[in-house]
Order: structure tokens, then C-alpha cells, then sequence
């Protein structure tokens, strides 16, 4: 084998929450390995801009806007890809919000959403995709966990209910779909600059204690992400199933 066994040329890849953010710099790296990208998001002017970005760079690219959370819609929008024949070879389940308190200040809805947003999606996405893969008999899935799929800290027991299930998901994914040429894995992300963590990294005391913890000393770039999502969306990972690979600058080690 040799590093063309990573060229993605050929292959469509959705990237769930790709107009920003990791999911963005994800789908910029994956079309640069050569797959056509299939952009989503909620907000649809971030979106087109998103898509448009990536358009001028040379690339592929198709947005898809719709709700992650929402059976009807993720069944629509794959609908609407089947339509326009679009095949989705790699799929990234990225999407995700966190919200922050403590345990006894949440209330059940917000729960419910941050559970929906960052579990239930990769379900949902998933099935849809895992439908039209299976008959195909090949197809990536890559789902981001969290440094929150094996560790707990205070004020994210929703996040880190979720980012847990992730972890066991991807196992389950692997577990039903191996035998139909499938790799379901997870990426582990640390503490990143991005908007999910903005009154983070402007908080000193938060910023100190992130670079204290970590033995690289710094937060992730979203970039440093796409080494990984290129690994796992090739022929490179496919005897690699049901893993979760935590790219967090070394901290999950010593935690
Ligand atoms: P951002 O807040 O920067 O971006 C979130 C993305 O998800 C946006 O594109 C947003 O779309 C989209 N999104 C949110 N809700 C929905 C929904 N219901 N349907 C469709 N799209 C939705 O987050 P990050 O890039 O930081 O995080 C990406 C993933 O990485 C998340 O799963 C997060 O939990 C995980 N992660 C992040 C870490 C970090 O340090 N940043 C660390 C570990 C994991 P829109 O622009 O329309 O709102």
C-alpha cells in the first residue's frame, strides 16, 4: 500500500454541522483529499457562505441544510440527494451543541436537546446513510465523540451522556455493519478553538486551566482534526472498526 490508498477521489462525503467549525475544517480537508463534500447546517446563509468558500477554493461541493434532530427532515434530505444522485460514500456525524450548568439546573427539554443534537443525530444520519451503504457494500462512518466519550467534568452531564453514547454507538455501528464492508469509528476531539468553546477560551482562568491540563500545552486547531477524518474515510482504515481516536494534544493519557 502507499499514501494514494488516502486519495478520496470518487467519493461523496456529508459532513453533518460542516458551515463552521470542526465540521467545516473536516469537509475542507476531506475535499482537498479529493472527495466531493456534502455541506449542512442550520443556518443557511452560513451555509451557502460556507459552501461558496469552498467552491472558489476548487471543490466539490454540495450544501444540504437541514436539522440534524429531525427524523422527517434527515429522511427528506437524503431523499433529495437520492434524487439528484447523489451517493454519500463517507459520513461524518459532527453536528453538536453543548450547553453548560450544573446537573440540577438543567431542565428535561434542554436535556432532551443536547442528547438529540449530539446523539440522537448520529443515529438518525446514520440509519439513512447505513441504508443506502449496505446494499452498496462499502462505506465510512465517522462519528465525533469527545475527550466527554470517556471522561466527565462538572457542568456538561448532558454533553458527556452524549459524547459517552457516541463511543458505544460507533461500537454498535461496527458490531451490525463490518459484514457489509462498513467502518463506523469515532474521532475524540480535545479542547478546540472554535465557537462551541468562544466564553471559553476568553475566560483566563478556563484558558489556564486547559493549557495547564494539557501536555501539549495549548488548545487544538480545527485543522489538526483532518489527518484523522482522511484516515478513517480511506482504504488506509479499512480493517480498523469501532475504534475511538482522541486527537486532544495528549490530555485524555493523563486525565
Ligand atoms: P460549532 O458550534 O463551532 O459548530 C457546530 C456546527 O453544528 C454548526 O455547523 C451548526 O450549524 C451545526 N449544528 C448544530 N445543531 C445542528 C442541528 N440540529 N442540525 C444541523 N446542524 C447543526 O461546534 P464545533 O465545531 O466546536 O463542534 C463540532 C463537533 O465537535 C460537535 O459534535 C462537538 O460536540 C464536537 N467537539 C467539539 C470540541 C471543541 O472543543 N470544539 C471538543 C470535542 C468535541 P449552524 O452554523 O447552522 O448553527
Amino acid at each position: 500500500m502507499s499514501v494514494t490508498q488516502f486519495n478520496l477521489e470518487g467519493r461523496t462525503a456529508l459532513v453533518t454541522g460542516s458551515s463552521r467549525g470542526l465540521g467545516q475544517a473536516i469537509a475542507r480537508g476531506l475535499a482537498e483529499a479529493g472527495a466531493t463534500v456534502v455541506l449542512n447546517g442550520m443556518d443557511a446563509e452560513r451555509l451557502t457562505a460556507a459552501a461558496d468558500a469552498l467552491r472558489a477554493e476548487g471543490h466539490s461541493v454540495h450544501a444540504a441544510a437541514f436539522d440534524v434532530t429531525d427524523e422527517a427532515a434527515v429522511i427528506a434530505a437524503f431523499r433529495r440527494l437520492d434524487a439528484a444522485g447523489i451517493e454519500v460514500d463517507i459520513l461524518v456525524n459532527n453536528a453538536g451543541i453543548q450547553l453548560r450548568k450544573p446537573l440540577v439546573d438543567f431542565s428535561a427539554e434542554e436535556w432532551h436537546r443536547v442528547l438529540d443534537t449530539n446523539l440522537t443525530s448520529a443515529f438518525l444520519v446514520g440509519r439513512e446513510a447505513a441504508r443506502r451503504m449496505i446494499p452498496r457494500g462499502r462505506g465510512k462512518v465517522i462519528n465525533i465523540g469527545s475527550l466527554m466519550s470517556n471522561f466527565a467534568r462538572p457542568t456538561v452531564a448532558p454533553y458527556t451522556a452524549a459524547k459517552g453514547g457516541i463511543k458505544l454507538l460507533t461500537q454498535a455501528m461496527a458490531a451490525e455493519w463490518a459484514e457489509h464492508g462498513i467502518q463506523a469509528n469515532a474521532i475524540g476531539p480535545g479542547y478546540m478553538l472554535t465557537d462551541m468553546n468562544q466564553a471559553l477560551t476568553s475566560n483566563p482562568q478556563f484558558d489556564s486551566w486547559v493549557k495547564s491540563r494539557t501536555p501539549s500545552r495549548r488548545w487544538g486547531r480545527p485543522d489538526e482534526l483532518v489527518g484523522t477524518a482522511i484516515f478513517l474515510s480511506s482504504a488506509a482504515s479499512d480493517y480498523v472498526n469501532g475504534q475511538i481516536i482522541y486527537v486532544d494534544g495528549g490530555m485524555s493519557s493523563v486525565l
